[in-house]
């Protein structure tokens, strides 16, 4: 039983006068609570890949299944409330909105998934405690430190109980060792609520944390490793 199911995703860009084919065929099951990594050279299609698993963007072919449910199939609007309540997102910068405060921004992510404000408040205290920010919920994102900022956004991600959490290089902007922290409190988060962890990275190190890692090569998924185990 897979949690997302994707099969013959073709994404194309452009025209057809200057096309770029950025997906081409990839099946692709992500189980429940697995963590898996998605690697491969820059312009290979793991950030398409990433968007269209997570109904960021539709495919131009193929089916992506989710409980059931094709994503490509649903409306804007169904697709971006499914998200919402299905899914979880840690980019690179974290994307954080600047003008709010560290719980604000985790409150607000639930709120536009339909909580009061009250259990949204209440929930989004408990996840920035959860990630060792005690004491810094009023902070705005700029007066907090990049691997800070990067908990809050994992908060955010973590605190709709989402069955996949899609991340995006979400330790690319941090120095080595508050990498590998924040590397971990994401990939225990996930394990801790039963998420699976979808995440693309460059860095072979933060492949590592993940159990299995597939390898992008032009469009196409070129190989797949298991952690300590043997290429496929
Ligand atoms: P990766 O994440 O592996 O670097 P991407 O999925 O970002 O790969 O891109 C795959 C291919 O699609 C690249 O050739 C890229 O230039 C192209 N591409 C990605 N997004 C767009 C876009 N919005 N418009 C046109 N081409 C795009
Ligand atoms: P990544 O580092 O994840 O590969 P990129 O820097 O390639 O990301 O792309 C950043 C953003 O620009 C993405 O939203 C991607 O869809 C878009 N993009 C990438 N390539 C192109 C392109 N050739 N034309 C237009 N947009 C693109």
């Amino acid at each position: 039983m897979a949690v997302l199911s994707a099969r013959g995703l073709t994404r194309t860009y452009g025209d057809r006068s200057a096309q770029t084919v950025a997906l081409d065929g990839v099946d692709l099951d992500v189980r429940p609570a697995e963590s898996l990594a998605i690697m491969g050279p820059s312009g290979s299609g793991k950030t398409t890949l990433l968007h269209v698993l997570g109904g960021i963007l539709r495919p131009t072919s193929g089916t992506v299944l989710h409980a059931g449910t094709d994503l490509a199939r649903l409306s804007d609007t169904a697709r971006t409330r499914l998200r919402r309540s299905a899914f979880g997102f840690v980019f690179q910068d974290g994307q954080l909105l600047p003008e709010l405060t560290a719980l604000e921004n985790v409150i607000l992510s639930r709120m536009l998934e339909g909580r009061s404000r009250q259990s949204a408040s209440m929930e989004a205290a408990q996840w920035l405690d959860r990630l060792g920010l005690t004491g810094l919920h009023g902070r705005r994102p700029g007066q907090l430190s990049g691997g800070q900022a990067q908990r809050v956004a994992i908060a955010r991600a973590l605190a709709g109980g989402p069955s996949v959490v899609f991340a995006d290089e979400p330790t690319g902007a941090l120095d080595q060792s508050t990498s590998q922290q924040v590397l971990a409190v994401l990939t225990d988060a996930c394990q801790e609520v039963g998420a699976s962890l979808v995440m693309v990275t460059h860095d072979p190190h933060v492949a590592a944390a993940c159990e299995r890692t597939i390898m992008m090569q032009d469009g196409r998924i070129a190989a797949e490793h298991l952690r300590g185990g043997d290429a496929r």
